[in-house]
């Protein structure tokens, strides 16, 4: 089926339902999502979202916060735009009816999480993202100007005069179709898949990403993923993630021998930011050869069952009791900071394609980002990028860093790889911990997969297991490549051969370019 529309959303998460909410105002909306609209990281966000609401708290602490998290690459102007607009947008889905939990006055309860400085997190429980989606979802699906089309996985942008005019997309049954619209945003979210041990569900593959990439958008810090220290590590069960709200709440992390080791790592101990709880754990079970655990047994059960049930009925399903039992858990691939460049309103280097949330690097994360910032960036500059779409077309305004640029893959005759093979591959040689040798042998296998790719692409443009590893090994690439060139440890990325902060030679953003 081919479609038209004023503009078009890909992607259903927080940032293209409240883009298209925003949008419908001022034309026909087509959102375009590649299953059900209701899957997406947003459904899965657990802790909250953050924003400076409370008493004790301010845009300024929020900037502080934030810049303190991203480990010198934050873009100010970008942090200004979210720790002041925040606040108004997330008072907006309060008045448009979120139930976040509140405190006896019936004001919102504002959590802690590692590296705030102050409470500072509205939350709905331990499943704020399925409210916020709830909320969200609800009022689009019943917006006149907003058209959904569920179970159409965008595939290629489709480019006129070296501008952005829309998208090819195939359904799960390999029938595809065209939509044609003005302007175009990305709101595809994130590329967790891309590792083995992730806590992002089936759909982050990097869609969006991908797609960009191959079109020629810029693509910026892309090596900064962010690796989330606890995610639930029981054979067979997928990585749940078990949030930091735990450790903001009291819970610790602790040995084979029950001893709570961090702080030996990093003075902040169990609340340091989650890169260095994360290789805190990777060097603990180096150290000890065992695994390693969250405990929150010394803490009042029934606050727990209460504060955390989706975590606790998670936990129950492994065969663990929460209030009680030591739970075994291991870092996991969780969120990158990357992504396509764009300037504060979303624009992207292709005329006419927006990008917003977790797909967009506008440089509010720099090198890591501050826990509970994801949901609220995807907020702010979602709203943002729909106001910029319905105003006059003008060229980005991105910021500036180096720019590599990368000839297109040529296509090889070896063979597809299977997903696990990339996501594999990337977990044990572009992971947690990186080092020149493992890091070009991951580019060198990429670049043939990639070839490979490239090859099969004509023959098998409806197969969706093929556009899936399609991504991952873009996506894949693309990492790679960025954290070999980075020699230094900055955020979320971390060279066991260069484990210092570089300022003199790294303190830069640094964008990658396919040559079409
Ligand atoms: C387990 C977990 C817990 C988290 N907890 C928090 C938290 O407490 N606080 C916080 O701030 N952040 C949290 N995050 C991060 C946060 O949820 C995400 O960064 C944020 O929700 C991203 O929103 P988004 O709108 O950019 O993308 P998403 O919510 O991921 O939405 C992307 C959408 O694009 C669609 N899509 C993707 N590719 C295609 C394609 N090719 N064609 C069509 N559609 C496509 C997807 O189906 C989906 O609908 C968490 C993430 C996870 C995984």
């Amino acid at each position: 089926m081919n479609l038209s529309g004023d503009f078009l959303v890909i992607g259903s998460g927080i940032a293209g339902l409240r883009a298209a909410l925003s949008l419908a105002g001022a034309g026909e909306v087509i959102v375009l999502t590649k299953a059900d609209p209701r899957e997406s990281n947003t459904g899965y966000a657990q802790g909250g979202i953050a924003a400076a609401l409370g008493p004790d708290d301010s845009p300024e602490l929020h900037a502080r916060d934030t810049i303190a998290a991203g480990d010198g690459l934050c873009e100010p102007a970008a942090v200004d735009v979210l720790v002041r607009e925040g606040p108004r947008y997330v008072r907006e889905l309060i008045e448009w009816g979120v139930a976040f939990d509140v405190d006896a006055e019936g004001r919102p309860a504002l959590g802690r999480e590692a590296a705030h400085s102050v409470r500072r997190v509205l939350h709905a429980r331990d499943a704020s993202g399925r409210e916020l989606g709830r909320l969200l979802w609800s009022r689009v699906s019943t917006t006149p100007r907003i058209k959904v089309l569920d179970d159409a996985l965008a595939t290629q942008l489709l480019m006129s005069g070296g501008c952005c005019d829309g998208v090819a997309y195939v359904n799960t049954r390999g029938e595809q179709g065209l939509v044609r619209a003005g302007r175009t945003l990305l709101a595809t979210g994130g590329a967790g898949q891309v590792f083995r041990e992730t806590t992002n569900p089936a759909v982050a593959t990097g869609d969006g990403l991908a797609m960009a990439a191959r079109a020629g958008a810029s693509i910026g810090d892309i090596e900064f993923v962010q690796f989330h220290p606890t995610a639930l590590s029981v054979e067979g069960a997928p990585r749940f993630l078990l949030s930091e709200a735990l450790r903001g709440e009291g819970a610790r992390i602790l040995n084979e021998a029950g001893e709570a080791f961090v702080a030996r790592y990093e003075p902040a101990g169990d609340l340091a930011s989650r890169d260095l709880v994360a290789r805190a754990i990777v060097r603990e079970v180096e150290r000890t050869g065992s695994r390693v655990y969250l405990s929150m047994a010394h803490l009042d059960p029934d606050f727990i069952r209460r504060r955390f049930p989706t975590i606790a009925q998670a936990c129950a399903h492994a065969g663990l009791d929460l209030t009680r039992d030591r739970i075994p858990v291991s870092p996991a691939a969780h969120y990158v900071m990357g992504g396509i460049d764009t300037d504060l309103d979303g624009r992207t280097s292709i005329p006419h394609l927006f990008a917003a949330g977790e797909v967009a690097c506008t440089g509010v994360h720099g090198a890591n980002r501050l826990a509970s910032n994801s949901l609220l960036e995807g907020l702010v500059f979602g709203a943002r990028a729909a106001e910029a779409m319905r105003g006059p077309i003008r060229a980005a305004a991105l910021r500036h860093g180096e720019v590599v640029r990368h000839a297109p893959p040529q296509p090889e005759a070896t063979q597809v790889p299977d997903e696990f093979a990339v996501r594999d591959l990337m977990w044990r040689d572009a992971g947690l911990l990186r080092a020149r040798g493992s890091l070009e042998r991951a580019v060198a296998q990429l670049e043939r997969w990639a070839g490979a790719a490239e090859a099969a692409r004509p023959a098998r443009a409806g197969d969706h297991g093929f556009r899936r590893v399609g991504s991952l090994v873009t996506v894949g690439l693309l990492i790679a490549r960025a954290a070999l060139r980075r020699e230094e440890s900055r955020g979320g990325h971390f060279r066991t051969d260069f484990p210092a902060l570089d300022d003199l030679h790294w303190k830069r953003h640094v964008s990658d370019v396919l040559t079409t």
